[in-house]
């Protein structure tokens, strides 16, 4: 029996009037899998709850920040004790201090850091100071991989352009986007081949060392080693687009599981404990390319707000202190043998991927290292997937193309009612 969302749909046609689409970020418009989105009233632990009261226990936490849970205590009160202070300064304060110290600390590739405001102005900044260092235009980035809307990374992107059919952006002038060059994941040969051709003018690569933006997958043994050699032998910049793995997978992000260094990295989400906050960060003879030691430009108003400060290093403390990294783990392993004993008898319809506390259900036998593989997803079993979970008090990210999330907050109970609910989910469709 479906739910009732009198007050969320109230509310969408109200937010249809004044908002494009009726949302501040398209893929929260369940244009995915059909219907109309619900809106939050309020969210606890694993656990949201609509505009009419419906729970639901959430695999999206916030599409990944929230790795604590929802309205983790330590992290609010940080955030009060912080707000009691003031909002902003705009003049440098010491916890911008405390939470570089603390990225470079566990994250060793990166010398300097600097903090932005969301994962696109970390990965804009990227791709601009590679520029800047480099004296080279071209980037390479990968099918399905999204670095947030940066007119340069707005070719074959992955997550909410991928789902709504669009991955290549109107408004990105063509000139533009052919300094963009655009490869599929996993493959060494394209790589080879790209590098050969063009790798004087090349200055940087992007990438998400584990792709989080095409729903999952991973990179085969060896990619990022050759990735990194080609990088170092033609003066590339090799940029890790951490955005959605770091202090998710490990303390040390990606990077740190697969034994790469890059020369850049950029971070989003989960430092900024559910504020929006970004950085960037890497060697320290290229940050030094910054203003106001270097030529190229960057700032920001808000950057290095002292609440957004507050909240990371709060959340970061916690996810020490608890051991999280290896909780996260145990969950992740819990849930994934949860869901293929619920997927029994379907496997020759559906792929399951996981790495720590990411995961992804693909509707297709697999198996599934890049772009093209992931597309071969029936999303019209998926859809149906989604909304017969939903009805059973299960949020998944709405669309098939996006990861799951876990946070510390999912315990044993909820891992279990989520895979009685998707054995019964999977028997309606497929
Ligand atoms: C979410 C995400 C971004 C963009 O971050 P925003 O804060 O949404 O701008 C960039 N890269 C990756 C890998 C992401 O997952």
């Amino acid at each position: 029996m479906a739910m009732r969302r009198e007050q969320s749909d109230r509310l969408f046609a109200e937010a249809l009037r004044h908002i494009p689409g009726g949302v501040n970020s398209p893929v929260r418009a369940f244009r995915g899998v059909g219907g109309t989105p619900f809106f939050a009233r309020r969210a606890h632990g694993c656990r949201v709850e609509d505009a009419d009261g419906n729970e639901y226990i959430d695999y999206v936490c916030s599409w990944g920040p929230n790795i604590l849970g929802h309205g983790a205590k330590p992290v609010v009160d940080a955030v009060i004790r912080a707000a009691a202070h003031g909002l902003s300064f705009g003049i440098p304060n010491p916890a911008e201090v405390d939470l570089a110290a603390r990225i470079r600390r566990w994250v060793p590739s990166v010398e300097k850091v600097r903090a932005c405001n969301s994962g696109t102005e970390a990965t804009m900044s990227c791709v601009r100071l590679a520029r800047g260092f480099t004296g080279r235009d071209l980037i390479v980035k990968f099918e399905g991989c999204y670095h947030g809307h940066v007119d340069s990374l707005l070719v074959a992107a992955g997550s909410g352009a991928l789902t709504l059919g669009r991955p290549d952006s109107a408004g990105v002038p063509a000139r533009l986007a052919e300094l963009t060059v655009v490869l599929p994941f996993n493959d060494i040969g394209a790589l080879r081949a790209t590098f050969g051709e063009r790798g004087r003018e090349i200055a940087a690569v992007i990438i998400e060392p584990v792709p989080a933006n095409a729903g999952l997958y991973l990179p085969e043994p060896g990619y990022l080693e050759c990735l990194r050699e080609l990088c170092t032998a033609h003066g590339a910049v090799l940029i890790f687009d951490e955005v959605m793995t770091g202090f998710r997978l490990a303390r040390g992000g990606a990077q740190e599981i697969y034994g790469i260094t890059p020369d850049l990295t950029a971070f989003g989400k989960v430092i900024g404990g559910g504020l929006p906050v970004g950085a960037f960060g890497g060697r320290a003879d290229i940050m030094d390319h910054l203003a106001p030691l270097g030529p190229v430009y960057q700032a920001g108003t808000l950057s290095g707000n002292p609440l957004a400060m507050a909240a990371g290093l709060a959340q970061l403390d916690e996810l020490e202190a608890r051991d999280g990294f290896r909780a996260l783990e145990a969950t992740g392993a819990a849930l994934e043998g949860a869901l293929r004993e619920a997927a029994r008898g379907h496997e020759d319809r559906l792929c399951l991927k996981r790495i720590g506390s990411m995961f992804c259900m693909y509707f297709t036998p697999g198996p599934v290292r890049n772009l093209a593989e992931a597309k071969r997803s029936d999303t019209k079993a998926f859809a149906k997937f989604f909304h017969a979970m939903l009805d059973r008090g299960i949020y998944l990210a709405p669309s098939q193309f996006e990861a799951g999330f876990l946070s510390l907050a999912h315990g044993p109970p909820d891992v279990e009612a989520t895979a009685r609910a998707a054995a019964a989910s999977l028997r309606e469709a497929l």
